[in-house]
């Protein structure tokens, strides 16, 4: 029988009352910190805070892909092979080839808005690089570069981000 000192203590703040009727409504703000591994992919997020993009390539010569993947896949989604890493060559000039202007972000966004978010054609690569535009109004079609956040990197994919390029 555990002594009354050993009793568990409750040690939160109370709850907020915001409403009693017609139930009781109480604000119970959260805040949480969620670890998050890169695994296999973290060459890529050291990439881009180094102002390199890597991307992944399938090297078994009986696999129908072998063009790039961006963003990478640490093994191949075709025939489940290992993938190899490859730097591409800079300057990195995409086309976009869709975008969305965003008003309202989802929670954890951490741009302000509005911002175009583009999805990227590169050459050589066989899947679309989504990302945001930093300044300027996006169309398909136009050329977009890759810059990097190498001075304040924030170890998250926004250290990739594109300009309009004027070629
Ligand atoms: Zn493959």
């Amino acid at each position: 029988m555990p002594s009354k000192d050993d009793s568990v203590q409750y040690i939160g703040q109370p709850a907020p009352l915001l409403h009693t009727e017609p139930a009781m409504v109480i604000g119970f703000p959260r805040s949480i910190t969620h670890r998050h591994t890169y695994g296999k992919l973290s060459p890529f997020f050291k990439g881009i805070k180094e102002g390199k993009l890597l991307a992944t390539r399938c090297v078994n010569p009986e696999c129908e892909e072998n063009r790039l993947w961006l963003p990478p896949r640490a093994d191949c989604p075709d025939c489940n092979q290992p993938m190899e890493w490859e730097e591409m060559p800079q300057p990195i000039i995409g086309t976009v080839h869709t975008y969305a202007r965003v008003e309202y972000t989802g929670a954890g966004i951490e741009l302000t808005t509005p911002y175009f978010q583009i999805d990227v054609e590169l050459p050589g690569v066989c899947t679309i690089f989504k990302g945001y535009l930093e300044h300027g109004e996006a169309e398909i079609g136009m050329k977009v570069k890759a810059c990097f956040r190498t001075d304040e990197p924030t170890n998250t994919i926004l250290d990739i981000y594109w300009i309009p390029y004027e070629g």
